[in-house]
């Protein structure tokens, strides 16, 4: 190769749905990414919650080659034994009885609510078929995960959108009780918010939607893309509330930067995605679920989960003694190394503007919408990144409240 590509390269030849950041990494290693200039990083990103081991994990990078070296892909003409250990997996340490394997979180959810749908057809009625979801909720790309998410901005301009789709206010019970009745099929929420900016569901939210789904035979659907797997401190952070689901969607973590997702269900639903009703060709693909299996057996692990919960509260500690200093943050949320610093009075849709500061001083960090910065690092970055990376986080806040 010739030319060395540069972040020009993008503009000239991509579809220019993204804006991405100057710089460009092209080595990583744990919690810590180098660009081409040879420039280091910390990472608070984590690929916005998908390195859940950090970059080249040694853990993730055998069962990867170990698996390039065997078979890479057959289709669903044929099962493969990854994808057999991986749902078998996700079914021993779950409420699931059942797993569909597909690529990406959009495609998970796209799964979930086709069988929801499906489910109801089959079984109640065929006017079953309201989706109750929630505004600021994010499900996806797909145009049914779009018309579903309850973000406008990201369906407008597609139309026509598909119908019998309908929003209530996520932490409001009531506003769902306006909604839900005998002909919803599925309710569709997120434990905790991501995109929507880190706000983790209340206990009586998540309890009332499930008796809410009881009462009216509806599906509970728990799109846990970015949530799962050991995000919150447990496997899954319904595990947090005790609440079960009747559908569970996972991706992003779940491959640790492999892209794979999975769709969990129980016995009592999954027989409506019969033969032939759904599918996708890179579905279970042998590579993508040998590396999440390892994902998941490394996670799984009273060492790991509890590591999360304990770097959850020196994250907190950093960020708090960052705002004595600075008061830029009205509240630091978030369960879990999944965290939101909302911008305080003075500072509103600000967030965004730390970015740029914070990789000039040497550090990866995300927001979840203009007003929140967000932290997903890898669940098993050490100590001394955190205290480094919040080292940085200061100066470029500093930066930040300097230049106001
Ligand atoms: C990222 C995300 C998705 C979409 O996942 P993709 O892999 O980008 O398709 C869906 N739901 C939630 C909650 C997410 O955070």
């Amino acid at each position: 190769m010739s030319h060395t590509p540069t972040r020009a390269d993008f503009d000239q030849y991509m579809v220019p749905n993204y804006s991405p950041q100057k710089v460009i990494p092209v080595r990583g290693e744990g919690s810590r990414l180098w660009d081409q200039d040879g420039r280091e990083y910390i990472d608070f990103a984590g690929g916005i919650a998908v390195n859940s081991l950090g970059h080249c994990h040694p853990v993730l990078v055998e069962a990867l080659t170990e698996q390039a070296n065997k078979l890479w892909h057959l289709s669903n003409v044929y099962t493969n034994e990854p994808a057999l250990a991986l749902a078998r997996s996700l079914v021993e340490r779950t409420f699931a009885d059942k797993v569909y394997l597909c690529s990406s979180g959009g495609e998970a959810n796209e799964a979930a609510l086709k069988l929801a749908r499906r489910w109801a057809h089959d079984n109640v009625s065929e006017h079953k078929t309201r989706i109750v979801s929630f505004s600021q909720s994010f499900h996806g790309r797909t145009f049914f995960t779009v018309s579903v998410g309850g973000q406008p901005k990201y369906s407008q301009g597609f139309g026509p959108v598909p119908g019998g789709i309908v929003h209530g206010e996520f932490n409001n019970l009531d506003s769902v009780r306006d909604l839900i009745d005998d002909d919803t099929c599925a309710v569709m929420v997120e434990p905790m918010q991501g995109e929507g900016g880190i706000v983790p569901a209340t206990q009586e939210f998540l309890q009332g939607l499930r008796d809410l789904c009881d009462a009216h035979d509806a599906l509970l659907i728990f799109d846990e893309v970015q949530t799962g797997v050991g995000r919150t401190g447990s496997l899954y952070a319904y595990m947090e509330y005790g609440v079960l689901p009747d559908i569970l969607t996972s991706a992003k973590g779940l491959g640790g930067g492999f892209p794979v997702g999975a769709m969990l269900t129980t016995d009592r639903v999954a027989p409506a995605l019969a033969i032939g009703t759904h599918g996708s060709t890179y579905g279970g693909n042998a590579l993508a679920s040998a590396v999440a299996l390892a994902a998941v057996e490394h996670i799984a692990t009273p060492a790991v989960l509890d590591g999360v919960k304990q770097r959850h509260d020196l994250f907190r500690e950093h960020l708090e003694a960052i705002n004595r200093k600075h008061g830029v943050f009205k509240e630091i949320r978030g369960m879990g190394l999944l965290i939101g610093a909302e911008m305080a009075t003075g500072y509103e849709g600000r967030a965004k503007d730390i970015l740029p500061l914070a990789i000039e001083e040497g550090l990866m960090a995300l927001i979840a919408g203009p007003n929140v910065l967000r932290m997903a690092p890898s669940l098993v970055i050490p100590e001394a990144d955190i205290s480094e990376g919040m080292a940085r986080l200061e100066r470029a806040v500093a930066r930040l409240v300097a230049a106001k």
